[in-house]
C-alpha cells in the first residue's frame, strides 16, 4: 500500500492478486499508520496547548518580581498565576485521561455502575461552580440501574456534561439531568438553556482541542478536551453521545449506554 490510500482503495487494488496474506498485511500497516498519524497530532497539539499557560506563568512571575514594592500590583498578578496554574494542571489531568482512553486498551476491572450515583456524584461534583444556575436532577425510573465498565470514567463524562451545561449559560438559567431507562439502553440527559452551538460547528465540538469561540473559551477556562473524553468514555463502554441544538436557545447532550447484561460479568 502506498501512503495516503485508504483501506477501501487499497482492497480494490489488492484482491485481485487473490492473497488474503497480502490484503491483511496492507491493512494492518495503513491502521498502524494512521494510529501514529493520530499520535503525533496530539503530541504536536499537547505541546501547543501547554505552552499558553507555561508561558503567561512564566510573564506572570517576571511581573511579580518586577512588582515587588507594589503589594496590590503583586497581590493581582499572583491571583492569575494562581488561575493560570489551575488551568494548566485541569489540562495535564485532562491530557493524561484522555490519552489512556486514546490507547483503546479494556477497562481494567470492569464492574457494575450505578447510574444514579454516578449522576449524583457528577452533578456534586461540578456544583461547586454552577453559582446561581439551578440544577435538577430527574430520574426516569433508573433506580437501582446499572451499565458495566467504569464508575470512575462514566462518573468523568457526566461531570463534564454538567461542568459544560454550567459553563456555557448564563446566571439564573436551569440544567436538567435526566436519566432514562430504555429496554436496551440508559440515557443520561444534560440539558441547558445556554448560548447554544452554531449548526456548522455541532460535528466538530468533539474533537480534541476544538472550541467553538477560542476568545470565549479563555473566560470560562475551557481545555476543548471534555467531549473528546466523554466521546471515548461512550466507545469505550458501547454506548455513544448525540447532541441537540439551537444557538441561542440551548442543548442537549444525550449519553447512551448498555444496560447492565448478566453476561458481562464473567
Ligand atoms: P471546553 O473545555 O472548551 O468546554 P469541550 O470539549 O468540553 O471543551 O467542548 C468543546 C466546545 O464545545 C466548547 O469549547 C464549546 O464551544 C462547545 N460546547 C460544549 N458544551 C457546550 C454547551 N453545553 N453549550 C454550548 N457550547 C458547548
Amino acid at each position: 500500500g502506498r501512503p495516503g490510500l485508504s483501506p477501501r482503495h487499497v482492497t480494490a487494488r489488492v484482491a485481485p492478486l487473490g492473497s488474503r496474506l497480502v490484503l491483511a498485511l496492507v491493512e494492518d500497516r495503513t491502521r498502524e499508520r494512521q494510529v501514529e498519524a493520530v499520535r503525533r497530532d496530539f503530541v504536536a497539539n499537547v505541546s501547543h496547548e501547554l505552552k499558553t499557560p507555561v508561558g503567561a506563568i512564566r510573564l506572570l512571575a517576571e511581573a511579580v518580581a518586577d512588582a515587588a514594592d507594589d503589594p496590590e500590583a503583586v497581590h493581582r498578578f499572583s491571583g492569575r498565576m494562581l488561575t493560570e496554574s489551575d488551568r494548566l494542571s485541569r489540562l495535564v489531568q485532562q491530557i493524561i485521561e484522555l490519552s489512556r482512553l486514546q490507547a483503546n486498551e479494556p477497562i481494567e476491572g470492569p464492574a457494575p455502575v450505578s447510574v444514579d450515583d454516578v449522576v449524583k456524584t457528577a452533578v456534586d461534583t461540578s456544583a461547586i461552580d454552577a453559582d446561581s444556575r439551578h440544577i435538577s436532577v430527574v430520574s426516569g425510573g433508573t433506580e437501582g440501574l446499572e451499565v458495566y465498565g467504569s464508575t470512575e470514567q462514566v462518573t468523568a463524562a457526566v461531570a463534564n456534561l454538567v461542568a459544560n451545561a454550567i459553563a456555557y449559560s448564563g446566571d439564573g438559567s436551569t440544567v436538567l439531568v435526566t436519566t432514562k431507562a430504555l429496554p436496551e439502553t440508559v440515557e443520561i440527559s444534560v440539558v441547558d438553556q445556554g448560548i447554544g452551538i452554531p449548526e456548522s460547528e455541532v460535528e466538530r465540538i468533539f474533537e480534541r482541542f476544538y472550541r467553538v469561540d477560542p476568545a470565549r473559551h479563555r473566560s470560562t477556562g475551557g481545555t476543548g478536551l471534555g467531549l473528546s473524553i466523554v466521546k471515548h468514555v461512550a466507545a469505550t463502554h458501547g454506548g455513544d453521545i448525540r447532541v441537540w441544538s439551537v444557538e441561542g436557545q440551548g442543548s442537549t447532550f444525550t449519553l447512551t449506554l448498555p444496560r447492565r447484561k448478566q453476561e458481562n460479568e464473567q
